[in-house]
């Protein structure tokens, strides 16, 4: 065991809890909008909304009013046992958020069980309606999609699945369409086909007859640092999944709930997912909340068939849900999808400014308040920095000790790469912009300086 892993406790003694986190962090006190306090005083810009969660900011005192009468009166009610108003509710208000058809609600407590509800779902509709031989989930790669094992066997991030892959059936994967890399003469848009043609190749070669469903991420994640596909990319996966019968489902557990400046970052483009996971900002981190959003015509056969055989013991409660009908009042109240969307693109443009001053930064990309920066040793090759110099790593420790939280990871298309995600709270004003840019740039000369970059 390394010193690393002996963690203490706040009173000093051995800590009981372990993470995978290395860096011993100090205790929280309080949070409040963009902002979170340390106990030692300290403030922090939440610049990342926690992992991408705490989509209309902290301690928003209408949700926390909302949770307060709903404890008072019930804080649990099984489902087998009553029925609840604010499960009803948030259902009700939750698919007012997508299009015709897709009427039917099932809630979970967090993203990787809103994950395997979508796969569980396909597979079930599959059998119910005579395509048993359906068993296959085709993803991308890199991805994230949770970390149970069912929706690991999709994530594309071999260090996480590695030490499991004999335990699971690991799925196919395509690439990830990271157009942005390719160094051809073709338009992006051509690009976007060929990366969708992908999955028809993909699915020939396991036979269209296997192959159940293809899940994928609308707008990245943290995985591939917000990577959006060429536009013509999402009508044509969409295509190919028609011709062959297989279920497309998007996870929106870190776009939906306004963070890409649509409620869903599947409204960018005509297309349509039949399934969708949400989770992060639509309890914005208030409560355990998450939710597959179905259609009635792939629900009702497995109803039929038997039911869904799924569910978890706090699916649905009545204090989760009650926080979340209150989460997406505010949402419409504060007009956070619109200021996403306005946010976003000033954050973006002095984002994408900082490339004239930092040779380094190779690409700055994203929708809405999902914005990630990709650090590179060359611009025009896109080369990658050296894995040793773990850019990933110093520029979140670098803005951290400067009081700004961002997030990063090294994973980029086929090979490792840096990038850094900056995703305030939707709440996030112009002149708090101005503050986390202020922190960014110091941050950044830091990194070059120590770096030699
Ligand atoms: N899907 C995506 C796109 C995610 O970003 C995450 C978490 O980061 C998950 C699924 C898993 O969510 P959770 O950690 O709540 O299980």
């Amino acid at each position: 065991m390394t010193s690393e892993h002996r963690r203490l406790g706040s009173n000093g003694a051995p800590s009981h809890l372990f993470y995978q986190t290395r860096q011993r962090r100090p205790l929280v006190d309080r949070a409040e909008g963009i902002y979170i306090w340390a106990q030692d005083g300290r403030r922090f810009i939440d610049g990342s909304s926690g992992a991408m969660v705490v989509n209309i900011g902290h301690g928003n005192p209408v949700v926390l009013e909302a949770m307060r009468r709903q404890m008072e009166k019930a804080t649990f009610a099984y489902r087998l046992h009553f029925e609840n108003e604010a499960s009803e509710a948030l259902a009700a208000k939750t698919v007012e958020y997508t299009w015709p058809g897709m009427d039917k609600v099932f809630f979970v407590s967090g993203g990787s069980e809103a994950v395997e509800s979508c796969l569980k779902m396909a597979r079930q509709y599959a059998v119910a309606t005579g395509q048993a031989s359906r068993t296959k989930v085709i993803s991308r790669f890199p991805a994230y999609h949770g970390s149970t094992l069912g929706a690991l066997a999709v994530t594309g991030y071999t260090a996480l699945s590695a030490p499991f892959t004999a335990m699971m059936q690991e799925m196919p994967k395509i690439p990830a369409p990271t157009a942005y890399l390719d160094r051809d003469d073709l338009t992006m848009e051509q690009r976007g086909l060929r990366y969708a043609d992908m999955l028809e190749a993909e699915i020939q070669r396991q036979g269209p007859d296997s192959v159940l469903a293809f899940i994928m991420e609308p707008v990245g994640g943290a995985s591939t640092g917000a990577l959006v596909a060429p536009d013509s990319y999402y009508g044509r996966v969409r295509e190919i999944c028609d011709r062959h019968g297989v279920i497309l489902i998007y996870d929106e557990v870190m776009s939906g709930a306004g963070r890409t400046g649509k409620f869903l970052a599947a409204e960018h483009w005509p297309a349509r997912p039949d399934l969708i996971a949400l989770s992060k900002g639509f309890g914005s981190g208030y409560v355990p909340l998450g939710a597959m959003v179905a259609p009635d015509r792939m629900v009702q056969p497995v109803l039929e068939a038997g039911g869904f055989q799924h569910g978890y013991t706090y699916a649905g409660n009545p204090l989760a849900c009650a926080a979340g009908l209150a989460v997406l009042g505010e949402i419409e109240r504060l007009d956070l999808v619109g200021n996403a969307a306005r946010m976003g693109d000033l954050l973006k443009a002095r984002l994408t400014g900082l490339m004239d001053r930092y040779p380094f930064i190779g690409d700055v990309r994203g929708k809405g308040l999902l914005l990630a920066a990709e650090l590179v040793a060359d611009r025009d090759s896109m080369q990658v920095l050296p894995k040793g110099l773990n850019a990933y790593d110093r520029v979140v420790e670098l803005a951290y000790e400067r009081g700004l939280i961002i997030y990063s990871r090294r994973t980029r298309g086929g090979t490792e790469g840096d990038h850094f995600l900056v995703c305030p709270p939707m709440i996030v004003t112009p002149v708090q912009i101005d503050e986390i840019m202020a922190i960014l740039t110091d941050t950044l000369d830091a990194l070059a300086a120590e770096l030699n970059l």
